[in-house]
């Protein structure tokens, strides 16, 4: 059998798809798309690779909202960006605190190997956009090519 591994682009979610808040998404209603997120889901939409968000979650772990809210959340996120013509293919968190030292809080590549495994994913050719040195770390001990968003970022997509 011949064994096809693709390329995915994966998407931290705060301060890249929604703004980041100083006390956190903790619902639906306090999720705000980042301006230009959505038209450049879209223009993504039209590559043929796996769209892969990856996030850190510690509110579950704080106590600050359980599992069903952030899944709630991100029901209504991958919604929206269909709406607006885009996709998701997965959305991946960890939801462990930073003293729990999980192997999938990032900068630890846990996310991405999950997702490398389930969605059969060739990590050296994919990318990670984000917002924190964190992210890149990730994408890096991923063995991932990692792009730091600027905050002009989704206008440069949209050129
Ligand atoms: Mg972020
Ligand atoms: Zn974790």
């Amino acid at each position: 059998m011949l064994n096809v591994l693709r390329p995915a682009i994966f998407l931290d979610r705060d301060g890249v798809i929604n703004r980041n808040r100083p006390d956190h998404v903790k619902c639906w209603a306090e999720f705000e798309f980042m301006p230009g997120a959505l038209q450049a889901l879209r223009q993504l939409a039209r590559l043929s690779w796996p769209l892969v968000v990856v996030s850190n979650q510690a509110i579950i772990g704080r106590g600050l909202a359980n599992r069903q809210t952030v899944d709630e959340i991100h029901a209504n996120m991958v919604f929206a960006i269909q709406e607006a013509r885009g996709r998701v293919d997965a959305v991946l968190y960890c939801p462990h605190r930073p003293d729990e030292h999980c192997d999938c809080r990032k900068p630890q590549p846990g996310l991405l190997l999950q997702a490398a495994e389930h969605l059969h994913l060739d990590l050296a050719r994919s990318y990670l956009i984000g917002d924190a040195e964190t992210d890149v770390q990730a994408a890096q001990a991923a063995g991932c090519q990692a792009i730091l968003v600027l905050d002009a970022f989704w206008a440069l997509v949209l050129l």
